[in-house]
């Protein structure tokens, strides 16, 4: 693989490899941009095939942190990290301190968080080597699961996009399939069902499917028909890529909106797809952006209240770029895209990038570490 021509395409800053055979680590930070602020990225662990493949794996994620925190107004750049192996059996503390120290050299530039493969509690102990880590547990100052905040977000993302095919926002009757009943999906039913919404649900795992249905009314789908089902809106809080050749035939909904991350299997071609069906697509990393939100309200010093109504600001956000795609005529991710490049392109020509220790004071000011 060709690294400087790999980083040149999506205009990466910097790449930064650690190997550690004390502890076993072997981790890839990428920092994509940092015009707007430190970036800001979960770290995954996962056990990649072949390296380059981790390498492409953390140049794209970092990509779209850029593009998330850019839009959700976020003074964040974007940034990711992997560690290469196995979750189920290579974690232990020593490894974390390890990816610590390594987060720690870049003295601020990047800020990690957990991710597919890593957990809250690997965390803490990568925080006793730095201050740069978010999603802390609640007990130890940190803002905790940030699933209800996600779940927020995604519930004032799906009225936003009601209200541009309705005229109206209310969800009294109206129709909602949501795929997966996990930490979001549990969450958002909830607010879903509060509002008056009629429900249908689908889950791989019957457990979480009792769980749901506990004390909310739903009906249970199953998983493959959930996609064809006469409904308003289709609502995917499970896996990525379910938009796809395959289910956009089946589609009978007007909105697609809903949690989960990297929806459209070709973003390109499966968001002109919906568009040319007349689908209402709501950009994944615009409405699923109450996570990243509640994170950064960490390194302020967290607050839940205030969290929770930055998550209430993506019903404004989101009608926003459906202007954008309305007035240009175009898909809702391209107009998504050309909405964050707008506000890094106008930030970056009043600043320059984020330089990490000029800025260290400033970052353990807010989050009351040294
Ligand atoms: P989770 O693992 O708690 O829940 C996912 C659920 O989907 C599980 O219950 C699982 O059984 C179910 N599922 C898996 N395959 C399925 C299928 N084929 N059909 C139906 N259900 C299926 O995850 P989560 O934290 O609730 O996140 C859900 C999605 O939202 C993920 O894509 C995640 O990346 C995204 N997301 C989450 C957050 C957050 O704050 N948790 C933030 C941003 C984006």
């Amino acid at each position: 693989m060709d690294v400087f021509e790999s980083l040149e395409k999506k205009s990466h800053e910097q790449v930064v490899f650690s190997n550690d055979p004390k502890t076993g680590l072997k981790a890839i930070i990428a920092i994509h941009d940092t015009t707007l602020g430190p970036a800001l990225g979960g770290c995954r662990m996962w056990n990649y095939k072949k390296e380059s493949d981790a390498l492409t794996d953390v140049l794209r994620l970092s990509q779209g942190m850029t593009y998330k925190a850019a839009v959700a107004g976020l003074d964040l750049g974007g940034g990711k990290a992997v560690i290469i192996g196995n979750s189920k059996t290579m974690k232990n503390e020593f490894l974390f301190r390890s990816f610590g120290r390594f987060v720690d050299g870049l003295a601020g530039r990047y800020i990690t968080a957990e991710d597919v493969g890593t957990s809250v509690s690997d965390m803490e102990w990568v925080r006793h080597e730095t201050k740069y880590v978010t999603g802390i547990s609640r007990a130890l100052g940190g803002s905790g699961d940030p699933s209800p905040v996600t779940a927020l977000g995604t519930y004032v993302g799906i009225k936003a996009c009601l209200k541009r095919i309705n005229g109206s926002d209310s969800l009294e009757g109206i129709k909602i399939a949501v795929q997966g009943m996990g930490h979001v999906g549990q969450n958002l039913l909830k607010l879903l069902s509060d509002a008056g919404a009629k429900l249908y649900i689908s889950d791989i795992d019957e457990k979480k499917l009792k769980m749901a249905t506990k004390e909310i009314k739903a009906k249970v789908i199953n998983s493959d028909d959930i996609y064809g089902l006469d409904v308003d809106i289709f609502t995917p809080c499970a896996l990525g890529g379910i938009i796809n050749d395959e289910t956009i035939p089946k589609f009978r909904c007007k909105i697609i909106a809903g949690a989960a991350n990297n929806q459209l299997e070709k973003e390109r071609k499966h968001g002109k797809d919906l568009h040319e069906k007349g689908i209402l697509y709501a950009p994944d990393y615009v409405i699923n952006a109450g996570g990243l939100i509640n994170v950064y309200n960490e390194l302020q010093g967290y607050n839940r209240e205030k969290a929770l109504a930055q998550a209430e600001g993506i019903y404004n956000i989101l009608s926003e770029v459906l202007d954008v795609a309305e007035k240009e005529g175009v898909p809702t991710p391209v107009a998504s895209n050309k909405y964050a490049e707008e506000r890094i392109n106008t930030k970056r020509k009043l600043n320059k990038t984020y330089v990490g220790q000029k800025n260290l004071g400033e970052i353990s000011q807010r989050t009351g570490r040294d």
